[in-house]
């Protein structure tokens, strides 16, 4: 086996992630770099490290997305491995190829592997010679539309156009009659054309109410394997909000038919590290391969919870030539587990993201509860970049008291300066729907009322304010022995205690 010893990793990314990869360094006794944008350069992730790179302007564009700057760093600053996290570069085959050309380690899987899975209809061809189950549908791009009703009508209606570059669910569109069918073609074309610079389009069976369920494999020189399932159905416009592992609708039988199929299609590409495959499954119980991140995912939390292993660390051991430290044999799921996204969208508008300075942060503690955040207290919030503000965790023994976990956690969770989706996630899992694990990808489309702003988030959001302003009395009552000032502190206490109780917050 090629050794290659690492000794100083500059993660390639901000927020959440990037600390979370920090950490995991940490606990292998490597030395980490950050680089930061002029938006980041208070933010907790770049404190972290053991030293840090400016390396431009807020705008992606200008920093966290150039190639070149980020070589330099790595090179000024001595690192001898990269890590992209998820998101910016991370699907760039560009980006590993230029790390491994400056000599560095990419923390990833080749290039190749990355081009193999970038295209949607080469990657089809490939899976399906690979015996992995695909959408039925054409696997090339279409550009005559008598071809196109062609294919359509032997798939049979409703089919989807997609977009070969596809991604975020961009030149998507949904035909349900041969009418409607040329249109969308040249829709879906042009709207690919502007997101991706690559108009081909090609066309997939319309799968109704389907669950999104994806596998995570590991790679090493050695043995590829699976490290089951997550289902990831609740999302809204294709963003996930919800993750779980594993999945109600997931039995042993059907996950090891599941992993071997997403074991075959890392084998096909000659993956290295982590991945996952996504894949639809139909109520049928029939499942379909979607697509490949060939990254770390926002939601490898749940897996780890549930399957006890620390993904970044296999990451990191995979990328300096070690074996996964993950034993022979079949991993057994142990418990639930459940993430929330937290994101700074607000109900009262549109879930529009907000922007501005988190004036407070409490966050959940306790047993069962992982808190995986890129922001504290006095953080300001910008939009040039994703909306998450954390990630929240829960694990117990089932899903049930997972759920009451989470409830608990989202109680004790409070964010005052910043619209987020909390009491969304409050009103969700308070769901019958969901309780019962009722869910598909359209479970949010066909539910507003859970999206929408109540009177309880204005209630909670009161409380939140009072609690902010009790503890800043209490700060200022510490300093300054006023009377004044213990009688101020008093007044809120007080009133803060009333809201609390009457809302069940201690
Ligand atoms: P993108 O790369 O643009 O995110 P995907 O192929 O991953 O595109 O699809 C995005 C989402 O669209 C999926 O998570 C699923 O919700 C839905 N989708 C994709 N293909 C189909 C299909 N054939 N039938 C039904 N829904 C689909």
């Amino acid at each position: 086996m090629t050794r290659r010893p690492m000794r100083r990793v500059l993660v390639a990314n901000r927020g959440e992630i990037a600390l979370r990869i920090m950490r995991a360094c940490r606990d292998e006794g490597l030395e980490t770099v950050a680089v930061y944008s002029d938006a980041d350069a208070q933010a907790p992730f770049v404190r972290a490290a053991d030293q840090s790179v400016r390396i431009g302007p807020p705008a992606p564009a200008e920093s966290y997305l150039r190639i070149d700057a980020l070589i330099a760093a790595a090179q000024a600053t001595g690192a001898d491995a990269v890590h992209p996290g998820y998101g910016f570069l991370s699907e760039r085959a560009a980006f590993a190829q230029a790390v491994t050309d400056a000599g560095l380690i990419f923390i990833g899987p080749p290039a190749s592997a990355i081009v193999a899975m970038g295209d949607k209809t080469s990657a089809r061809r490939l899976m399906a010679a690979a015996g992995v189950p695909i959408v039925p549908g054409s696997t090339k791009a279409l550009t005559d539309p008598d071809e196109a009703a062609k294919v359509a009508t032997k798939i049979g209606y409703p089919v989807l156009v997609k977009a070969a570059a596809g991604g975020g669910g961009k030149g998507m569109r949904i035909v349900r009659t041969p009418a409607e069918l040329p249109g969308a073609l040249t829709t879906a074309s042009s709207e690919a054309l502007k997101s991706f610079g690559d108009g081909s389009v090609y066309l997939e069976k319309y799968i109704e109410l389907p669950r999104h369920v994806e596998i995570q494999i590991l790679a090493d020189q050695v043995r590829t394997i699976h490290v089951g399932e997550r289902e990831c159905s609740i999302q809204r416009r294709h963003q996930k909000l919800v993750e779980e592992a594993p999945s109600v609708a997931v039995s042993a039988e059907l996950r090891e038919r599941m992993g071997a199929a997403a074991v075959a299609a890392g084998v096909a590409v000659g993956y290295r590290g982590a991945g996952t495959c996504e894949f639809l499954l139909a109520a049928s119980g029939e499942f379909y391969f979607l697509e490949m991140n060939t990254r770390i995912q926002v939601e490898h939390p749940v897996t780890e919870e549930v399957y006890g292993v620390d993904l970044v660390r296999e990451q990191l051991r995979i990328a300096s030539g070690l074996p996964m430290s993950i034993p022979e044999g079949p991993l057994v799921p142990r418990g639930w587990a459940i993430e929330c996204r937290i994101t700074s969208e607000d109900p009262a508008n549109g879930l529009l993201p907000s922007a501005g300075v988190i004036q407070w942060l409490r966050a959940p503690a306790g047993p069962g509860i992982r808190w995986e955040s890129g922001v504290e207290s006095g953080s300001e919030g910008t939009l040039y970049y994703d909306s998450m503000l954390a990630k929240l965790i829960a694990h117990a023994p089932d899903r049930a008291r997972a759920i009451a976990v989470m409830q608990r956690a989202l109680q004790e969770l409070m964010v005052v300066g910043v619209a987020t989706n909390v009491p969304f996630h409050r009103k969700l899992l308070a769901d019958p729907d969901f309780q019962r694990g009722d869910i598909d990808i359209q479970f949010l489309e066909r539910r507003p009322d859970l999206m929408a702003a109540s009177d309880d988030d204005a209630a909670i959001e009161r409380i939140a304010i009072a609690a902010a302003l009790l503890a800043e009395d209490q700060r200022i009552s510490r300093r300054v022995s006023a009377p004044a000032g213990a009688a101020n502190a008093g007044a809120s206490a007080s009133a803060w205690t009333q809201l609390a109780r009457r809302d069940g917050l201690r």
